[in-house]
């Protein structure tokens, strides 16, 4: 079965149209579209996610991906069958990982990442780094957030043999707190399999979502971001395709806001921000989500800037990499305002154009700032060697 085609570039198809393939059924979503929103998931995780009611508006998933996805078309990671350790509560044992140096400094001229992955709930944090040495700071603002979020303090973290985990003060800082440090004999690289893994998925998946979108290579630290984010929201194999995110809070996950990284994004202006003259909305590109409030971090080509906003109209169908190319009609959406969205449903504006308005989720009461200027890489959920 032919799912869509392209052209060949490098290791990966690249398809023609938005998202390579034509609307199964009219009024319907299309499977692939989740598939690209969720970084390019499996057919069988994204079948798991449907069954559990998380996709709105798709009425199945029978469609093998394999063929056409650019992830299939790369060698395939083999994941050894990890033994699941007896880990009862969050934070009891934790796996971190340091990856980098990057061939390309990020937008926010960082070099590295680390990962801490919490064993209970498999949740990936990451942060980047402009050196090595600053894992230690992560490792505190990290171990602040998590342990006043839940109450609970980190036992035991287990990390590779690395350099910066060795220092005297990383050391003391961990006995000080009741934490085991523990690390792995060296020449037996496979004991830290989890954090090893999980930093060669995400920087897999962050490559490819990145290499789709037409986004530079500067952008590799929003792209493992993201990256991190849609694995904490999919199902974990070590879980038994449990969702991490839902285990680490114990709330259930809704993904109606997931959309395809790297698309063209309307960003609204609102009214005292801008002149009479100026367009009601600013082209942006979608290149992440916030972690715990709702909202979406977008990249505004013209002025080089990040941005951080809750009221963003999406066209899927177009990627940054074509934004110039985009029919004029699409350019410039009008906005509607939050009157015109019902229910926390998506709104479909004009005939089939694929443009979307993102609805604000109705509980929500607090008023977020509309374009609220975020520093390019904030430390959210996560790595990597060659973007
Ligand atoms: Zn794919």
């Amino acid at each position: 079965m032919t799912i869509a085609r392209g052209t060949k570039n490098m290791t990966l198809y690249m398809t023609t149209d938005g998202y390579g393939l034509t609307k199964m059924a009219e009024g319907r979503e299309d499977p692939n579209l989740w598939h690209q929103r969720f970084g390019h998931i499996s057919s069988q995780r994204l079948k798991c996610l449907h069954s559990r009611g998380k996709l709105p508006g798709l009425k199945s998933v029978e469609v093998d991906f394999y063929k056409s996805c650019i992830l299939g078309k790369q060698k395939r990671v083999s994941f050894k069958k990890t033994r699941r350790a007896s880990v009862k509560e969050k934070l009891e044992l934790v796996h971190t990982d340091v990856c980098g140096p990057a061939s390309v400094s990020s937008i926010g001229d960082k070099q590295y990442f680390v990962t801490f992955i919490d064993n209970h709930s498999r949740k990936v944090w990451g942060y980047f780094l402009r050196h090595r040495s600053n894992v230690f700071e992560a490792f505190k603002k990290w171990k602040a957030m998590v342990e006043n979020k839940t109450g609970l303090k980190i036992k035991k973290l287990h990390s590779d043999n690395g350099g910066e985990y060795k220092y005297n003060e990383f050391k003391k800082f961990c006995y000080k707190s009741g934490i085991k440090l523990i690390r792995i004999v060296p020449g037996t690289p496979q004991q830290n399999g989890i954090a090893e893994c999980m930093n060669r998925t995400l920087t897999e998946r962050a490559r490819s979502i990145r290499l789709q979108s037409g986004l530079l290579k500067q952008f590799w630290a929003e792209a493992v971001n993201t990256a991190a984010y849609l694995i904490n929201r999919g199902p974990s194999k070590p879980l038994d395709l449990a969702i991490p995110e839902e285990i680490w809070t114990g709330k259930e996950v809704k993904l109606s806001h997931v959309k395809v990284f790297g698309c063209v994004s309307y960003v609204h202006v609102s009214d005292h921000a801008r002149s009479k003259l100026d367009a009601k909305s600013l082209k942006c590109t979608l290149v992440g989500y916030g972690e715990d409030e709702f909202g979406y971090k977008l990249w505004d080509d013209q002025n080089r800037k990040m941005i951080r906003s809750r009221d963003v109209v999406f066209n899927e169908k177009v990627m940054y990499n074509d934004r110039n190319a985009e029919p004029s009609e699409q350019r410039e959406p009008d906005y509607f305002g939050p009157e015109d969205v019902s229910g926390g449903k998506a709104v479909e504006h004009g005939s089939n154009h694929g443009v979307e308005k993102q609805s604000v989720q109705p509980q929500v009461e607090k008023p977020i700032p509309q374009n609220e200027i975020l520093s390019p890489q904030s430390p959210i959920g996560q790595r990597v060697l060659n973007p």
